[in-house]
């Protein structure tokens, strides 16, 4: 990655690197001339972790994803968020209808509402990226 282009998932701040290695194989975190904090202390992490953190809707996770990784993933992710959204949407929808049978899992893939759910999340999300990015 060209110099500049990390983000410090903490403040947002731009940083050159994230961390420094040093001739005798010692790795030292960079820590962020605005706030203070390790740039990225995602790096260090398992995969796994940050998902998690992801799921749970942390900024600086999204922000490792977003900013301080090559993974080319990003449509993947989004895709599978929306997935998500359109899912708990539609089962708000459903309401006490729901059960756990496995035939009804296939029955409800084929609902219209989800996919009406899915395009809603998908108009959501354009929205606020728009809003966000004239910010
Ligand atoms: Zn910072």
């Amino acid at each position: 990655m060209a110099p500049g282009l990390f983000k410090c998932v903490e403040c947002n701040e731009d940083a050159n690197e994230l961390h420094r290695d040093y001739s005798n194989g010692i790795l030292k975190i960079t820590i962020c001339s605005s706030c203070k904090k390790p740039v990225d202390k995602y790096i260090e992490y398992d995969p796994v972790i940050v998902l998690i953190d992801a799921t749970l809707c942390k900024i600086q996770a999204f922000r490792h994803i977003l900013f301080n990784t090559e993974i080319n993933i990003h449509w993947k992710l989004c895709v599978f968020c929306l997935l998500c959204e359109a899912y708990l949407r539609w089962s708000l929808l459903q309401g006490s209808q729901a059960s756990n049978d496995p035939a009804d899992i296939i029955r409800y893939t084929k609902e219209w509402e989800f996919y009406c759910m899915f395009a809603l999340a998908a108009l959501d999300l354009g929205v606020c990226s728009l809003f966000f990015s004239s910010m």
